[in-house]
C-alpha cells in the first residue's frame, strides 16, 4: 500500500485531501526514519517547508512550537546531503539542551543513511569536540557562544557547511546571541542555503533574515493566532499573598499527568520547588544559575516521569521538547507576549491537549490585557474551586478507582489479619480514610478573589482605561510605584530580563 507507484491513485480516492509523506520523494530510507518515529501525517509546517527545502531554496519558517519544525528542516536537508567528505550542515541552536535534542532527532533521521552528527557547545573539550568533527561529522548542531569561539580561533579550517540552519532565532535573540550570530556567518562561505525557524517574528529576527538570507521562501503557519488551538487557556484572579495557596489548589484540583510552572527569577523558582516538594509534590527547580549536570539531570527526570512538577524560568525550559505535559502554569504572568506564546507552547504539543493557567493579581490586569491583545488569543476567566468542591471530585474520583481496582493475592493476608479485631465495614472505613489523607486538600477553603469583589475592580479598571490618555491614572499608579512591579521603560524591561536566568 505503501508503494510510490500506487499512491497517486490512493490520493485520487481519498476523500479528504490529506498530505503525505509519499508525496515529497524523499529517499527511502529516510521514508523508513519517518515510519520508525511513527510519524503518519506530515504537520502544516513540514507540508510545507519539505518541497521548497529539497528544491535548495532559503526558508523562513514559522510555527508555534511543537509543530514539528525540526523534522520540516531535518528531513529535507538529511535528503539533500551528498554525503561526500566535510561538514555539510551546520544547525545553531540556543541552547545545550537544544542542541542535544536537535542532534538526537536528526540522528534519528539521517541514520539509515549512516550520517554523522556532532554537538558543540561550551562546557566540553574543545578538543574532543573538533576530533570528533574532523574524523568525518556530517551534521554538526552548535550553540553560538562555542561555535564563535571555535570559528574565530581558526580551528575548524575546512568548515564550509552548505547548508546552515538558524533553529529557534527568536530564543537566539533573547538571550543574546545576534551579534554572535552575526559574528559567525562572516565565516561561513558565501555559497551556501539558509534556513531560519522560528515561534514568533520579532523584527530584530526579520531584519537578521534579509542580511543573511537570499530570496527566502516565507511560510507562516500561525493564522493570525500566536497560540496553538489544542490548549485552553485560562487565567484566575488572586491576590499577592494567595499564589501558593492557588497553585497548590490548581494541583490538586486538576487532572494533571505532567506539570510545568514558570517564575520570573530564579529566586522564585528555588523557594516554589521547594514549597512544593514540603506539601508532598515531586517537584524540581530548573534554571540558569545550577550546574549544567545538575540541570540534565532534573531535565531527564521530568522527560523520564520521574518528576511530576517542574518549576523553572523562562530560558531554561524553553524549546526543550517534553512529551505529555498536560499544564502550564505562570505563577507570574511573564514578562512579554512572546514568552507566553512561549511559555505555554510546552503543553498541547504532537496535537494533544493542553492548559494553559495563569494567575494574576488585579495589578497586574492591564499586563494581563495587553498580552491577550498582542497575541490575539482567548483566555477564560474562572474562579479557583474551593476545598469543599475539591474534595467532593476527589471523592468521586475515589470511588471509581476503588471500583476499577484489581485485588492482589496478598491483600486476603492483610485482611485475614485484620479481621481478628475489626469487623469489615470498620476495615472498609479505616481504608477509605487512609485514601483520604493521602490526598488531602490543602489550604483555605476559598482562594482567589470573591466574584463581587472582582466585579467592582473591573469596573474601576473600565473607568479609567476611559479616562483616555491618563495612563495607570488612579489606583494603579498607586499601586505600581509602591511594590516591586514591573515598569514599562526599556531599561528597567532589560534589567529584569538580565535576572531571570
Ligand atoms: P518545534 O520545533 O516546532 O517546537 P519539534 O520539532 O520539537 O517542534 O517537534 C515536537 C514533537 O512533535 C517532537 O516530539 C517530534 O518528534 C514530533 N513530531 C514532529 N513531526 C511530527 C509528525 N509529522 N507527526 C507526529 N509527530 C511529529
Ligand atoms: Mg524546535
Amino acid at each position: 500500500m505503501n508503494e510510490e507507484n500506487t499512491n497517486t491513485q490512493e490520493n485520487a480516492t481519498t476523500p479528504e485531501d490529506l498530505p503525505t509523506f509519499e508525496e515529497f520523494g524523499l529517499k527511502r530510507e529516510i521514508m523508513q526514519s519517518i515510519r520508525y518515529a511513527g510519524f503518519k501525517m506530515p504537520s502544516p509546517i513540514q507540508s510545507q517547508a519539505i518541497p521548497i527545502i529539497m528544491e535548495g531554496r532559503d526558508v523562513v519558517g514559522q510555527a508555534h512550537t511543537g509543530t514539528g519544525k525540526t523534522a520540516a528542516f531535518g528531513l529535507p536537508v538529511i535528503n539533500n546531503m551528498t554525503l561526500n567528505d566535510g561538514v555539510e550542515v551546520l544547525v545553531i541552536t540556543p541552547t545545550r539542551e537544544l542542541a542535544n535534542q536537535v542532534s538526537d532527532e536528526l540522528f534519528k533521521y539521517g541514520k539509515k543513511l549512516g550520517v554523522r552528527t556532532v554537538t558543540v557547545y561550551g562546557g566540553s573539550s574543545y578538543g574532543r569536540q573538533i576530533g570528533l568533527i574532523e574524523r568525518g561529522a556530517q551534521i554538526v548542531v552548535a550553540t553560538p557562544g562555542r561555535l564563535m569561539d571555535i570559528l574565530s580561533r581558526d580551528m575548524l579550517p575546512n568548515f564550509t557547511p552548505s547548508t546552515v540552519i538558524l533553529d529557534e532565532a527568536d530564543e537566539m535573540l533573547d538571550m543574546g546571541f545576534l551579534d554572535d550570530i552575526n559574528e559567525i556567518f562572516t565565516y561561513l562561505p558565501q555559497e551556501r542555503q539558509t534556513l531560519l525557524f522560528s515561534a514568533t517574528m520579532p523584527q530584530p529576527i526579520k531584519e537578521l533574515a534579509k542580511r543573511i538570507l537570499v530570496d527566502p521562501a516565507f511560510i507562516s503557519i500561525t493564522k493570525g493566532e500566536a497560540t496553538n488551538q489544542d490548549i485552553a487557556q485560562q487565567y484566575y484572579v488572586i491576590d499577592e499573598n494567595e499564589r501558593d495557596d492557588a497553585i497548590i489548589r490548581l494541583l490538586d484540583a486538576e487532572e494533571t499527568s505532567k506539570v510545568i510552572v514558570f517564575c520570573r527569577t530564579k529566586r522564585e523558582v528555588d523557594r516554589l520547588s521547594n514549597v512544593l516538594s514540603a506539601v508532598g509534590y515531586n517537584a524540581k527547580g530548573l534554571h540558569g544559575d545550577m550546574e549544567q549536570r545538575q540541570r540534565e539531570s532534573v531535565i531527564r527526570g521530568i522527560k523520564d516521569n520521574a518528576i511530576d512538577v517542574l518549576v523553572a524560568t523562562d530560558v531554561a525550559a524553553r524549546g526543550i521538547h517534553i512529551d505529555d505535559v498536560s499544564h502550564v502554569f505562570n505563577f507570574h504572568i511573564p514578562f512579554d507576549p512572546e514568552s507566553y506564546v512561549h511559555r505555554i507552547g510546552r503543553t498541547g504539543r504532537a496535537g494533544q491537549k493542553g492548559k494553559a493557567i495563569t494567575l494574576v493579581t488585579p495589578i497586574e490586569f492591564k499586563e494581563l490585557q495587553r498580552i491577550k491583545s498582542k497575541v490575539g488569543t482567548t483566555m477564560e476567566h474562572a474562579y479557583i474551586p474551593s476545598k469543599r468542591d475539591v474534595k467532593a471530585s476527589q471523592m468521586n474520583k475515589m470511588i471509581a478507582d476503588i471500583e476499577g481496582q484489581t485485588v492482589y493475592d496478598e491483600a486476603h493476608t492483610v485482611l485475614d489479619a485484620l479481621n481478628e479485631d475489626y469487623d469489615q465495614a470498620q476495615i472498609a472505613y479505616k481504608l477509605i480514610s487512609l485514601l483520604m489523607d493521602r490526598t488531602s486538600v490543602k489550604g483555605p477553603n476559598t482562594i482567589g478573589i470573591a466574584p463581587q469583589r472582582l466585579e467592582k475592580i473591573l469596573q474601576s479598571l473600565e473607568r479609567n482605561n476611559r479616562g483616555g490618555g491618563n495612563r495607570g491614572g488612579g489606583r494603579n499608579r498607586r499601586h505600581s510605584s509602591g511594590g516591586n512591579r514591573r515598569h514599562n521603560s526599556s531599561s528597567n524591561r532589560n534589567r529584569n530580563r538580565s535576572h531571570r536566568d
